[in-house]
């Protein structure tokens, strides 16, 4: 490094990676940079991800709830929608939490600079500056200096590339500005973030078609769990398209016309559809080749994550790499976790700190949620993988109608799964489909990170009635001690 630079730490895109590996370097002593092209911090998973996200799926899902209260006793008139308070809600929440993030900053003294950053050599970026929406670069550029950098640049949406330009094709970006709600609606791409935009419209009074290229929605996460989804939503969808390709679009005066293609040879393709909105979900792409990694040497692999090892070392001694850049799963508590291990091995390095330069990342799971109604949650190893790689594995159920919390909650159609060592009794995995199923799971993540078995969880008295007592029930019954109903 030069003998005088500009900071210790340079760290290159504020979302949850950046911010959360720029304020631990802080605090650990270092003196701080944070580069992001946008006016506000937080990434996509504060600005346009996780939590817009699911500020309108807590409305759909109040929305949903309101529903069944008929059949309960209590009946509400049909809702009426006011779109820019909704909208005024949403950004109320994700405004909350970025002012939040300038406030830390500055309490940390980590300096933030507005611009796009690319590398000129192994200790300088080179930072020219940007406009309110941060793709457009107004010509000011300033070169800064770093013993270590953090790249945080993460990913962005995938476009399809037979989809022309029309203002009513949108990627999740798009449909979370809530420009409207159309009558009709084609999510292409069945996974997570499909699914949580169509359960929003859905609730909202759209009729939602899904076009999935794969056999089954949601995948990675086990089938029994999604089947149990699949059967809550049925109604609620229209088309659901398992294994079929979308290949071609159509702006029309009366809708996008949308083919659809059997992904399999010699099936028929299902019939076409017109829709007034079309959502892309086909996935997101790292960031790895926009930001100068030639000039550096540095790696970034063909599909443009940059490889690291368990210190977020990449091939530049210098440049260290997090978040959902580095690869799958693109997770915002991934991207915390490599922060923090990053900052922690950066400090070590520079501070001559031989605890912290140890510091790697060793999680064992890192749990996927699917915010939809229900909800679908899962930890370490499912029943599908285990079986794919021949380990001898205990499973234990608990099914949600014999939950009496469920029961009063009216909403007993989840279960509670379990996965255990057939030797060491050890839990290896666990899913739970059901309302909250993603705040239920981090006992489950704690479990498996803890070693515990089946005795530890099952024995563990859990608080009556709540749906946290599945999990001490599925424990018991992989024990075979599970005789009550609660
Ligand atoms: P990002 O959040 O992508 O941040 C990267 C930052 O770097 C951006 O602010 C970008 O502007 C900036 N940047 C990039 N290049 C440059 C450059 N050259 N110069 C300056 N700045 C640059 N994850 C969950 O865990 N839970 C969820 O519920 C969830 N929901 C989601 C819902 C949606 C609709 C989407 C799209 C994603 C969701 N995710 C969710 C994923 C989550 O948002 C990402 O995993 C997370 O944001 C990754 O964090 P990151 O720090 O790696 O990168």
């Amino acid at each position: 490094a030069p003998a005088e630079t500009d900071c210790d730490v340079l760290v290159l895109g504020a979302g949850p990676g950046g911010y959360s590996a720029a304020f631990r370097a802080a605090d650990l002593g270092l003196k701080v940079i944070l580069v992001e092209r946008y006016a506000e911090l937080g990434g996509v998973c504060l600005n346009v991800g996780c939590i817009p996200s699911k500020a309108l799926l807590h409305v759909a899902a109040v929305m949903d709830e309101v529903r069944h209260f008929d059949a309960l006793g209590v009946s509400y008139g049909a809702p009426q929608l006011d779109l820019d308070k909704l909208r005024a809600h949403k950004n109320a929440v994700t405004g909350k939490l970025t002012g939040g993030l300038n406030g830390m900053a500055k309490a940390r003294k980590v300096q933030v600079l507005r611009g796009y950053g690319t590398f000129i050599d192994a200790h300088h970026l080179q930072l020219e500056g940007t406009t309110g929406t941060g793709q457009d670069k107004n010509g000011e550029t300033r070169t800064v200096s770093f013993k270590r950098c953090v790249i945080a640049a993460g990913s962005q949406a995938v476009h399809l590339p037979f989809l022309p330009e029309d203002p009513r094709i949108v990627d999740s970006t798009g449909a979370l500005a809530l420009p409207q709600v159309p009558k009709r609606m084609l999510v292409i791409g069945g996974g997570i973030i499909g699914l949580e935009m169509g359960s929003v419209y859905g609730a909202l009074g759209t009729s939602i078609d899904v076009v999935e290229m794969s056999d089954g929605l949601m995948p990675g996460a086990d089938r029994d769990l999604v089947q149990v989804w699949q059967k809550f939503n049925a109604k609620r969808f229209g088309r659901v398209l398992l294994g079929t390709k979308t290949v071609a679009a159509q702006a029309t005066a009366e809708g996008i016309r949308v083919s659809f293609e059997s992904a399999k040879a010699g099936e028929a393709a299902p019939e076409a559809g017109v829709y007034d909105l079309v959502l892309q979900a086909v996935g997101r792409t790292p960031n790895g080749r926009k930001i100068g990694a030639d000039k550096v040497g540095l790696t970034v692999n063909e599909r443009g994550f940059i490889p690291v090892d368990e210190q977020m070392r990449t091939n530049v001694p210098s440049l260290f790499a997090i978040g959902d850049i580095v690869g799958q799963p693109m997770l915002a508590h991934k991207a915390t976790h490599e922060g923090h291990v990053a900052a922690e091995v950066i400090a070590g390095e520079l501070l001559g700190d031989e605890a912290l330069a140890r510091s790697a990342f060793d999680a064992r799971v890192i749990p996927s949620v699917a915010y939809t109604d229900p909800e679908i949650a899962w930890a370490g190893l499912t029943e599908e993988q285990a079986k794919a790689q021949g380990r001898a594995i205990k499973k234990g159920l608990f099914p949600w109608a014999a939950s009496g919390r469920a029961l009063a909650n009216g909403r007993s159609e989840g279960f509670t799964k379990l996965l255990f060592d057939a030797e060491t009794h050890r839990i290896v995995g666990g899913g739970i489909v059901g309302t909250h199923a993603g705040d239920l799971i981090g006992e489950v993540a704690l479990a498996i990170e803890m070693g515990a078995d089946e005795i530890d969880i099952g024995k563990t008295i859990h608080p009556h009635p709540t749906l946290t007592e599945s999990v001490g029930l599925a424990a018991e019954a992989a024990h075979g001690t599970c005789t009550d109903l609660m």
